[in-house]
């Protein structure tokens, strides 16, 4: 018999190409929820690898807000926002974040990567270019390329070269830093990069999704480390995705940006709001990032944290120069990391490798994740076996 369907050969090649540098991915699936003792294929593992930094994703008062939540207004939005999809549990987190954050408005998305597609396609075009950090999150580059607008990138986290491309830029527009950054950890200079914004009237937009819920006080994130506020950073992204241990994103900003947004994010106009079972949980996230326990997480993250770098310090393998729980050990080729976090598995340590494209070449990394869901046993049992295969080697 025929097959019913031809894959076509460049589809195969390109698989193929991907196999053969050892770039080639693919899903594997939890049995269990993402706590740090995970289920996968039947093993356990203690997992360093996902974004749940305070541990929130499988949180009791979590399931609970979801569960009543779910009971009072439904699963689904139903529809857009703009349409009839914009129930009381949005509203509700929409004010709460707004409160939290000090700014005028805020504006829920589905997600991160389309929060940041659609506040960068509504204000960039071809008279309004995007300058924006080598190092910044694929959603960012992909916004810029959506709004058809000229893209610079300067040297990671180097404000200098930030500015010699505003000074070469006749016309000025949006600048764009990720607040933490995601495969790297380390803290982006947003005090300087707002004093160049405000110097030559460039929109500052800050993406802290790994920032939020984990940095300064109350865990308002990179931006309140630096006394930044929405005077100085008119655009504040955020995903749930991360230590809210929920999903979805949202921009905080000023009444007329968001007022703008509204009109011309075609990423917010035209698609189904989050679910508001989800809008639920996200609040009661919100809500335990602000109280006494989100501040004990925070300080048993930070603990952890201390303890990984002053165990890793004392092997062959260089450190970056994060203070976030995003703790990576760059290895350097494919099949080097991927050979690390196999070895890591027969220590019952989970831990994915990074690889290329989402990393530069040369440069694939186990990124080592850290989370107030550990315990110190953990971070024992996961310093005892970096200390054994990487000294091994
Ligand atoms: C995860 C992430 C996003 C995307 O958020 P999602 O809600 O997962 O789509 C955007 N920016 C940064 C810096 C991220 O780490």
């Amino acid at each position: 018999m025929k097959p019913a369907f031809n894959t076509p050969s460049w589809m195969l090649a390109a698989l193929d190409e991907r196999r053969r540098q050892d770039l080639m991915r693919h899903t594997v699936t939890l049995d269990s929820p993402q706590v740090p003792h995970t289920q996968i294929n039947g093993q356990r593992y203690t997992a360093f690898c996902s974004n749940d930094y305070l541990g929130l994703a499988n949180h009791p008062s979590l399931i609970r807000a979801m569960q009543q939540s779910a009971d009072e207004y439904g699963v689904g939005g139903g529809s857009s926002h703009l349409v009839a999809g914009h129930l009381t549990p949005h509203h509700r987190l929409e004010e709460a974040l707004a409160e939290w954050l000090g700014y005028e408005r805020v504006l829920l998305f589905s997600t991160g990567y389309m929060a940041n597609l659609g506040v960068i396609s509504a204000l960039a075009n071809k008279q309004r270019p995007v300058i924006q950090d080598k190092l910044n999150h694929a959603s960012l580059i992909d916004g810029a390329q959506l709004a058809q607008a000229p893209m610079r990138r300067y040297l990671h986290a180097t404000p200098l070269s930030a500015k010699k491309l505003m000074m070469k830029s006749e016309q000025s527009g949006l600048l764009v830093t990720d607040g933490v950054f995601s495969m790297d950890g380390d803290i982006a200079p947003l005090s300087e990069l707002s004093d160049l914004a405000s110097q030559y009237d460039w929109t500052f937009m800050v993406d802290d999704a790994h920032g939020l819920g984990c940095l300064g006080e109350k865990g308002r994130g990179s931006l309140a480390l630096s006394d930044l506020a929405m005077a100085q950073v008119p655009l504040l992204m955020g995903t749930f995705g991360k230590a809210f241990g929920t999903s979805g994103a949202f921009v905080a900003t000023t009444r007329d940006f968001a007022d703008y947004l509204t009109q011309f994010a075609r990423p917010y106009v035209y698609t189904t709001s989050m679910s508001p079972a989800m809008a639920g949980a996200s609040l009661a996230a919100l809500e335990l990032i602000c109280s006494q326990e989100g501040e004990d997480r925070r300080v048993r993250l930070a603990e952890h944290i201390a303890y990984f770098r002053q165990r890793v310090a004392s092997l062959p393998v260089e450190l970056m120069v994060s203070k976030t729980a995003i703790q990576p050990i760059v290895i350097g080729d494919s099949s080097t990391a991927l050979a690390v976090s196999e070895q890591l598995k027969a220590f019952g340590i989970w831990c994915t490798a990074i690889r290329p494209p989402t990393v530069p070449k040369g440069k694939a990394r186990l990124r080592i994740t850290l989370s107030a869901g550990h315990s110190k046993q953990d971070l024992v049992l996961l310093c005892d076996a970096l200390e054994q295969v990487l000294t091994a080697k």
